[in-house]
């Protein structure tokens, strides 16, 4: 099966628009502080984006893990194979109720910059091994265009990096949560 990516990418030009004043969104002036409350969402998106996909790749790699017999048995019988999925599975599974705090402190008008930061951070971390892992458990076929894996990691891995990257993530962490000084 062929996993598309998740989305496309599109380039918007605006040249000489001239709007309205009813068409102003939020509040004049207030112009950054409203994209940066639009980002939370778009972070706890990226969490869930990560999760989805974690949880898709674990549910796969299992799948292969209990069908495929090497040496006569099983390849999940071995824990070489197992845990990696169970380390896996704890990760995603632990993300996930981050992000879902995340969404309720949105959801509930309540500041989540950091709760989203977090949840993206851990989904991100924990999509990119849990994908890395299926594909480790798939052998050969882990490369196959077919089994959709090798697509769905770069997916994973960009969750690394966009829409925030986890190095800044570490960085709100260390000043906002820490209360360490500032480092950029
Ligand atoms: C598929 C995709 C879709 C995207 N879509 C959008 C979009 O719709 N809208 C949008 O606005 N942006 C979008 N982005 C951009 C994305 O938000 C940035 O790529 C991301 O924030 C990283 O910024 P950068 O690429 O400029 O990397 P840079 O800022 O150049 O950073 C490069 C590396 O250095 C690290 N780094 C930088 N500064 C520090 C520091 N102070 N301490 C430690 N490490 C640091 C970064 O973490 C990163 O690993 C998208 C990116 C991708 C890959």
């Amino acid at each position: 099966m062929q996993i598309p990516g998740a989305d496309r990418q599109f380039t918007l030009f605006f040249d000489n628009v001239r709007l309205g004043e009813d068409r102003l969104l939020g509040h004049e002036g207030q112009g950054l502080p409203q994209i940066f409350v639009g980002m939370n969402p778009e972070r706890i998106l990226g969490a869930a984006l990560a999760n989805g996909a974690a949880l898709h790749a674990i549910d796969m790699a299992t799948r292969y893990a209990n069908e495929r017999a090497v040496w006569g048995k099983p390849i999940g019988t071995h824990q070489g194979i197992a845990h990696p999925l169970a380390q896996a599975k704890v990760e995603v599974e632990l993300a996930r109720l981050m992000t879902m705090k995340a969404a309720w402190l949105f959801d509930h008008g309540k500041d989540a910059g950091e709760a989203a930061n977090m949840a993206k951070y851990a989904a991100g971390e924990a999509a990119t091994h849990a994908v890395d892992t299926a594909i480790q458990v798939h052998g050969g076929n882990g490369m196959s265009e077919e089994y959709g894996l090798v697509s769905l990691w770069g997916m994973a891995r960009t969750l690394r990096i966009a829409p925030i990257s986890r190095e800044m993530i570490l960085n709100f962490v260390s000043q906002h949560t820490l209360g360490l000084p500032k480092s950029y």
